[in-house]
């Protein structure tokens, strides 16, 4: 496998169809993968990859898991979509099982959409309810925050150039530093909500500082803003906790999931807590497509089976073995990991990101570069011994090339989500 012109972006004749056909929101693929079975995909030309990137969080039994293949066509040919003016089992045991797992118990309640954008939209919506006496206009959220591409995540989402372009945005948004001072500033009894991812997985797998969100929950209740927790990409077992807030043994009045949910079926979800399900009526929001059938069955499947795996536990220790393996490479070009469970990012000494994604290909691994100093990986989360050995022996020889071979191109930053 030659990809040193990786460059080239025609080099194959799908990229040129790629190219042709598709809007280019999206820089042109590497490969054209074919098929997948746990944490490995084959591409057209039968070339064999390691997946650590998981779709990126979101093939959380890896791909073609029987339990999720069993669901899906058990579930497609009964019915697949049916229209929320009528109910279905999986509908409703799956809003019992997020009600169960979120913690959000009794009083919680569940909106089903079909993406991490979406579900949201559906939280700003929810924000914006929390109006108090009509003075609650204000909606804060982190600098370098990731929440979607839709006009009302756009807005919540902390960086500039994404915005830019589609000004004016969904006003009453203010972005501050993730930091306690810059928490305490901002909040006051004219916020509606404070938007916060518990890792930020776009910006690079970035950690809240130490104490953020017990302190986020305390100031958010003292001036009765929501506190609205982004779990699209940490939540369901992802960073071995079922939900990252759940580590700081807080409350929050809302959360949004999505990505790891139902192992790669389009899903989202809302999930609110105590008084703050009070907030919608009916008529003030819908979705078609959200809570069908088969994607509601897709994901009860696939939180079934997490639970029943104890998969949560998994990712928590072996992603605790990832790192301490990565940092066993002893690679000048590691400067260190972050994050928790199985979404880690490893901050590199140099801008080399994106020659070390290539590098890894040419070896059959896929990672992601989310910066050009750092890389993120979220592997399936039933990554075993074989797989963090194949890592391993991958990974080493592309830090090894790297090494040998440092860049002489430009870094650019690259977001694919
Ligand atoms: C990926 C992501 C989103 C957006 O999800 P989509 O399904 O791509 O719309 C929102 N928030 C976070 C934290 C994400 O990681």
């Amino acid at each position: 496998m030659s990809d040193q012109n990786a460059t080239t972006p025609t080099a194959q004749p799908w990229q040129g169809r790629y190219e042709h056909d598709l809007v280019p929101t999206f820089s042109t693929p590497p490969l054209l993968i074919e098929r997948g079975e746990g944490a490995w995909v084959w591409d057209a030309e039968g070339e064999r990859y390691l997946d650590f990137l998981g779709g990126i969080a979101v093939n959380s039994l890896g791909h073609a898991h029987p339990v999720l293949i069993e669901a899906v066509t058990r579930q497609v040919s009964r019915a697949a979509h049916i229209s929320n003016l009528f109910a279905s089992a999986p509908q409703l045991e799956l809003a019992e099982r997020l009600k169960r797992l979120t913690g959000a118990g009794d009083a919680g309640r569940v909106f089903f959409a079909n993406s991490g954008t979406e579900a949201n939209e559906a939280a700003f919506k929810l924000a914006r309810l929390n109006r108090g006496d009509g003075s609650r206009s204000r909606i804060i959220a982190l600098e370098n925050a990731f929440h979607g591409r839709s006009m009302g995540a756009l807005a919540l989402t902390g960086k500039a150039y994404m915005r830019e372009p589609f000004l004016p945005m969904v006003p009453g948004v203010e972005h501050i530093p993730a930091t306690l001072e810059a928490l305490e500033a901002a909040i006051d009894d004219a916020v509606a909500a404070l938007f916060v991812e518990p890792i930020q997985g776009e910006a690079g797998v970035i950690e809240l500082p130490e104490g953020f969100l017990s302190r986020a929950r305390e100031v958010t209740q003292r001036h009765g803003a929501l506190l609205i927790i982004d779990e699209v990409q940490t939540g369901a077992g992802r960073t071995g906790d079922w939900f990252a807030f759940q580590h700081e043994g807080i409350t929050p009045d809302a959360i949004t999931l999505a990505k790891g949910m139902a192992g790669g079926v389009p899903i989202g979800a809302l999930v609110t807590f105590g008084a703050a399900s009070q907030l919608f009526h009916t008529g003030q929001h819908g979705s078609t497509f959200g809570g069908n059938p088969l994607a509601t069955a897709a994901a009860g499947a696939v939180l079934g089976e997490i639970e029943n795996a104890d998969l949560v536990g998994n990712a928590r220790v072996r992603g605790e073995q990832l790192k301490q393996l990565i940092a066993g490479l002893d690679s000048p070009l590691v400067a260190g990991t972050r994050g928790r469970g199985l979404l880690v990012g490893i901050a590199l000494a140099e801008p080399v990101a994106e020659q070390l994604v290539r590098a890894a290909r040419e070896h059959g691994l896929l990672i992601n570069a989310t910066r050009p100093d750092s890389i993120r990986l979220a592997p399936p989360l039933i990554v075993g011994d074989a797989e963090l050995t194949a890592f391993r022996e991958r990974f080493g020889a592309a830090l090894a090339d790297v090494a040998a071979a440092p860049s002489t191109t430009a870094p650019t930053e690259k977001v694919n989500a």
